[in-house]
């Protein structure tokens, strides 16, 4: 599981929040919206934590201030990327360019940008951009998605290994019925760790909550 990657269709918005007069309030469904993961880099929010992400108005609020509070205007962004894009707005020039941001709604981000191992890799003029505005490939970036997809593998081999007990408990249960009780307490302690593990997993992937 690499949680690294991006979307080959674009999105279509599932949440349908009431209309809020105070953009933040609109955090919630974008999280459940986007799967925890920042539209732009892709980083999922699990390990890091929600408040290490925030709302970005991908039409920024300075010159689209009747859209500051549209859900459809709203994305779920880390920090960093909502930093560092601003009040970035491609000029008609630009546009015409190709030289856009993209966004999972409007765009296949597939086709703009994908990743080569842990590092992203511009596939379009507008991924290009994104890429030099957003930074993606920066030093500290770089080496927490190897440390994030590093745990993924650690907690997957140990999911496994989890999982080999346990079927090997329930195959011996199945040979010696007299041992049932003797395994139970062995099982039961697997199931639990495994339950931890797969929270885990969640966690650092991003994916439902
Ligand atoms: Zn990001």
């Amino acid at each position: 599981m690499n949680p690294f990657l991006y979307p080959k269709s674009q999105h279509r918005r599932t949440q349908q929040p009431r209309s809020y007069s105070h953009y933040p309030s609109y955090k919630p469904f974008l999280r459940a919206e986007f799967g925890r993961q920042c539209v732009y880099c892709r980083l999922p929010d699990g390990p890091k934590g929600q408040d290490a992400f925030g709302v970005d108005h991908y039409r920024p609020r300075s010159l689209f201030p009747t859209l500051e509070n549209v859900y459809s205007n709203l994305l779920y962004a880390c920090n960093c990327c909502n930093r560092r894009k601003g009040d970035f707005w491609p000029t008609s020039d630009e546009m015409r360019a190709g030289q856009f941001i993209p966004n999972p709604c409007d765009h296949v981000m597939f086709d703009h940008l994908r990743y080569q191992s842990v590092r992203v890799v511009a596939r379009s003029p507008a991924g290009e951009r994104a890429e030099k505005i957003l930074m993606f490939n920066d030093d500290e970036s770089v080496q927490y998605r190897e440390f994030v997809v590093g745990l993924i593998q650690l907690a997957e081999q140990q999911r496994n290994r989890l999982r080999a007990t346990i079927t090997e408990i329930e195959r011996q249960s199945e040979l010696f019925p007299n041992r049932i009780q003797a395994l139970s307490p062995e099982k039961t302690s697997a199931e639990n760790e495994l339950i931890k593990i797969e929270h885990y997993l969640l966690r650092l992937g991003g994916g439902p909550s």
